[in-house]
């Protein structure tokens, strides 16, 4: 969809403070910094965002899909493009004929990449995945083990990283870390020494003993907090804003929207936006949400719908049709919306509408 200021609702996206953010990351990470541009970079435009990023300096690139990895490459020639979840069967031929670097998670994967170097007759990249305590993708003690005893099914395989996940990154006292950190040694001393990756957003910030060679940021350069609890160093990315459709006038006891879900407790002002849960504003935000009108904060009232949310703005005199409210923006942020909803920042971004006209900022 196109930017379309003049329409009823307006998602801006602030290219220069991705950048940025990656810029933070990058100064404060000794390694190269990659990006996560996994699911369309968090909902926000990977065909945007990454040659943005590339164009700042940022030459590691991941995603999750194959799918993703073919569409980006034309974008991105040059770059390491990796698939974190792996090589699927019947896509080995499409991504060694396109330089697309798979994230190896089973002996399976290995031998299959392998048999396709030795196909193509040349060197394939490649990432290892060591599982360390997620328990979703990966390779297991034994199974290092294992490729341990028989180094040779690694063959034509040029081994970019070795890579491990970790399962409570934003938490720095969970002691998970440190056991997953102590794991993931353990597993890279017996593989083929290449460079390692462990940090994701909030790794990064757990200070030198996660500092480990290729950060793989995804949230934090999309403005989301890496550091819950604390001040967020990120700048903010996502504005996104809904003009009012309707105001009108309820009395003292009348109900809005669907199932009476909020009945005015007085005589009220309810402003309707063309925003709902098909946008991916979650339903979960009935009479929890915030919106900002004119720097001052208009709750939302009753249920959300499919297209359609209502805000009580009787203390917001000038919130008239074709004011604009902002839903997520400088006075609340993707992390705030998120905790209205019961969610986490990354599912807030990630439902973002194909319906809002996107517009991107760069200088
Ligand atoms: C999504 C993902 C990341 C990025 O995580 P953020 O918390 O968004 O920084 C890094 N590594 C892997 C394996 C991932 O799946």
């Amino acid at each position: 969809m196109t930017g379309d200021a003049a329409g009823p609702v307006a998602l801006a996206i602030d290219l220069d403070a991705i950048a940025a953010n990656w810029r933070l990351l990058s100064r404060k990470h000794a390694g190269p910094v990659a990006a996560v541009v996994k699911a369309d970079a968090y909902g926000l435009g990977a065909a945007k965002v990454a040659p943005h990023l590339h164009a700042a300096g940022c030459r590691h690139f991941f995603v999750a899909h194959p799918s993703e990895a073919l569409a980006l490459r034309p974008l991105l020639p040059t770059v390491m493009l990796a698939v974190l979840n792996g090589l699927w069967p019947g896509v080995e031929d499409e991504l060694a004929a396109h330089g697309i670097a798979p994230v190896l998670g089973s002996l399976d994967e290995i031998d299959r990449w392998s048999a396709t170097a030795a196909h193509v007759g040349h060197a394939l990249p490649a990432l290892l995945h060591v599982d360390t305590g997620m328990n979703r993708l990966g390779l297991s003690l034994p199974e290092i083990d294992a490729l341990a005893a028989e180094p040779d099914r690694l063959g034509g395989i040029a081994l970019l990283y070795v890579m491990t996940h970790l399962v409570s990154a934003e938490f720095p006292d969970d002691p998970e870390n440190q056991r997953q950190r102590l794991r993931f040694d353990a597993a890279c001393a017996r593989l083929p020494i290449a460079p390692r990756s462990i940090a994701n957003s909030a790794g990064i910030f757990l200070g030198p003993d996660f500092a480990l060679d290729l950060a793989r940021p995804g949230a934090a350069l999309y403005g989301i907090n890496p550091m819950p609890g604390q001040p967020n160093p990120m700048a903010p990315v996502v504005r996104l804003r809904a003009r009012i459709l309707q105001a009108r006038d309820v009395q003292q006891g009348e109900t809005v929207g669907y199932n009476g879900q909020w009945i005015a407790p007085r005589a009220s002002r309810i402003a309707t936006v063309s925003v709902g849960y098909a946008d991916g504003y979650l339903r979960s935000l009935t009479n929890r949400a915030t919106a900002y009108f004119d720097g001052r904060p208009v709750p939302l009232v009753g249920r959300v719908s499919m297209d359609l949310s209502t805000f009580d703005v009787t203390d917001a005199p000038g919130a008239q049709p074709g004011a604009w409210l902002d839903l997520i923006g400088p006075h609340h942020d993707v992390d705030a919306v998120a905790r209205e909803a019961g969610t986490n920042g990354y599912e807030i971004l990630t439902s973002l509408g194909a319906r809002y006209a996107r517009t991107y900022q760069a200088a």
